[in-house]
């Protein structure tokens, strides 16, 4: 079973429409959407939800009001600002805790004189598994201002890996995380390998040589793709040789077209609403991408 993941430096290159278009060209896959700060995966695939899971992660203070005597001194200890105090209209003041801001230390549970503080198992989001038009697709939604999500990430591709054991499919096509952080290496770690999509940025081609870093850090094979490739064909150019430097594969390029906006509006793929040219475009590199998964997971020049 092969797990190809598709991610970018930076969010908006195009990562999440053309994992859309790849889950409707692959064959015998299960989906994982483990953009899970920003999931949409979903908005293009259309997914009908069959099961829901709530994900708990980490700890959170609770003050039991009916003990707290109000006295401050877990005010006064917490160091992150995290234990407010409030009054109400008939002027009484109460400590409560800014869920945002704990961190879950316990110091107050502690030391609070009263026992009053206790901690709980922090509800950070929820994780489904859904059925769509290409195969089962496990998603996650993280809390407003809710953290672990590489934690949570780690959740999406294990009932993937599930799944697709249960069930004998060949591939995890994993959307992945924008960026270098914590979801990103808890999406890239274990891959069969990595498809890096980029523009022709300046700022595009700094964020590209991270994530390479980062891709060969962990050992995994990468894959290059620039999308919007005839609006800097220098830059494009400075990018494919700079893939190849590294050994790593130039999977292809695909134009500038309206289509990627298209496809989003109409919630469907590239692959229904682009022209010939975008879509033999996106033929080409999953070829090129399952072509070299099939070959192996070495690097190639
Ligand atoms: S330390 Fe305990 S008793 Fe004192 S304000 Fe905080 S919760 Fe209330
Ligand atoms: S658990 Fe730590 S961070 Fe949270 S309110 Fe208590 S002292 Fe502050």
């Amino acid at each position: 079973m092969n797990e190809l993941l598709v991610i970018s430096g930076k969010g908006g290159t195009g990562k999440t429409s053309l994992t859309a278009a790849f889950a409707r060209l692959a064959e015998n896959v299960v989906l994982a959407d483990c953009d899970v700060d920003a999931a949409d995966l979903h908005l293009l695939l259309a997914p009908e939800i069959r099961e829901r899971h709530e994900f708990y992660s980490g700890q959170q203070a609770q003050i039991n009001q009916l003990d707290c005597t109000v006295c401050g001194i877990c005010n006064a200890l917490c160091r992150f600002n995290a234990i407010e105090l409030n009054k109400n209209n008939n002027s009484e003041f109460s400590y409560t805790i800014n869920s945002a801001r704990c961190e879950g230390c316990g110091v107050c549970v502690r030391f609070c004189p009263e026992n009053a503080i206790t901690s709980q198992t922090r509800h950070c989001g929820q994780w489904m598994v859904s059925d769509t038009a290409y195969g089962p697709m496990v998603h996650a939604k993280l809390d407003v201002a809710a953290e672990n999500s590489g934690k949570l990430v780690t959740t999406v591709r294990d009932e993937a890996r599930r799944i697709a054991q249960e069930q004998n499919r060949s591939m995890i096509l994993i959307d992945g995380p924008p960026g270098i952080g914590c979801p990103v290496i808890a999406s890239l770690t274990g891959v069969n390998k990595v498809l890096i999509v980029t523009e022709p940025t300046l700022s595009g081609e700094h964020d590209l040589k991270r994530v390479l870093d980062l891709a060969d850090h962990f050992g995994i094979p990468a894959a290059v793709c620039v999308n919007k490739w005839d609006i800097n064909p220098s830059i494009t150019d400075s990018i494919e040789a700079e893939t190849i430097k590294r050994g790593s594969l130039v999977a292809g390029k695909i134009p500038w077209d309206n289509s990627f906006t298209v496809a989003q509006l109409q919630a469907k793929t590239i692959l229904e609403v682009g022209n010939e040219q975008i879509v033999n475009s996106i033929n080409s590199i999953w070829e090129c991408l399952t072509s070299s998964l099939l070959i192996g997971t070495e690097k190639h020049v």
